[in-house]
């Protein structure tokens, strides 16, 4: 079984697209929760989202209705593999928002997926409660994204983590809304995004902002919605016009978090690990050893190759 937001990428000339090689190899191909829950797919199936959806299944911060989500994928999976394999299986679970999020520095946004992360692991764990014996849950990343840290020069001595609850809005969702209202010719008043802010992230309401941040926010907001400036900061998947850019960096600097990078950064990953086998990952590793580690215990032939 695989599933995610949709199938991605272009088959090179007079090769088949990914689609005609699933169904060629026997797989059919499930669109959304609902069509998976009528429960006719055999045991070869893709689960995406229905097809009017976004590419990827949707920040957990933005709730899009309709939208797979991590913890419904990883209950899927678990119950098919259970039902078509029930012997053995092996699923690999990817919150793969957590650093779609970090690379344009959306730490509230961040926040919601791990906990959205920590659901979906509950539900292995729940698992592993079933079958102590022979289950193993192993949860680590391929890297860190950002490089945020708790702390920022000038913000506060302990982290105002109450912030994150405020926020409603992922960075990617405002950008694309304030685009959305600067293309439609809205006449936009400062009192108008002063109140979106308060609404979408609790500035002004909940979040005191003081007079050089609410300064600095109106001479953005004029640069974006009143002179029409184009110019944009680029992230990896978002482009952030000077209002969404100044909004957040400000959310940051009360909130207390700071950023090394837009790109992934070369920090220590966390290795966590319980259930049969798991004494093979304690402290420090080479992350390609991982992988290694899991086939010896499944009795696979270990790979040697890229080391
Ligand atoms: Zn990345």
């Amino acid at each position: 079984m695989f599933a995610g937001g949709k199938l991605r990428g272009r088959a090179p000339e007079g090769q088949p697209d990914v689609q005609t090689i699933l169904s060629d190899a026997g797989y059919s191909i499930v669109n959304g929760p609902d069509q998976w829950k009528e429960g006719k797919h055999g045991n070869k199936v893709v689960l995406l989202n229905a097809p009017y959806h976004l590419d990827h299944i949707g920040y957990t911060i933005d709730s899009i209705k309709g939208n797979l989500t991590l913890p419904f994928i990883t209950k899927a999976c678990i119950e098919h593999m259970e039902k078509v394999s029930p012997k053995k299986f092996f699923i690999m679970i990817e919150g793969g928002l957590i650093d779609h999020a970090l690379h344009p520095n959306d730490a509230g946004a961040a926040v919601k997926e791990l906990l959205n992360f920590d659901e979906s692991l509950r539900l292995a764990y729940d698992f592993y409660l079933r079958h102590k014996d022979e289950t193993l849950i192993v949860v680590t990343a391929d890297h860190n994204t950002g490089g945020m840290a708790a702390g920022v020069s000038g913000g506060p001595y302990t982290l105002k983590m109450k912030n994150f609850d405020y926020q409603r809005t992922s960075m990617q969702a405002m950008q694309y809304e304030c685009q959305r209202m600067i293309k439609n010719g809205d006449s936009i008043t400062w009192d108008f995004m002063k109140t979106y802010l308060g609404e979408k992230l609790g500035l002004y309401t909940a979040i005191p902002i003081n007079e050089k941040q609410d300064k600095a926010l109106q001479e953005a907001f004029r640069s974006t919605f009143i002179d029409k400036s184009t110019q944009e900061k680029k992230t990896l998947y978002v482009s952030l016009n000077k209002f969404v850019e100044r909004t957040f960096n400000i959310m940051d600097h009360i909130t207390g978090i700071g950023w090394t990078t837009g790109s992934h950064s070369g920090d220590f990953v966390p290795v966590f690990a319980i259930g049969t086998g798991s004494e093979l990952f304690q402290g420090f590793q080479d992350n390609t050893d991982i992988p290694n580690k899991i086939r010896r215990l499944c009795g696979i032939q270990e790979h040697t190759s890229g080391k």
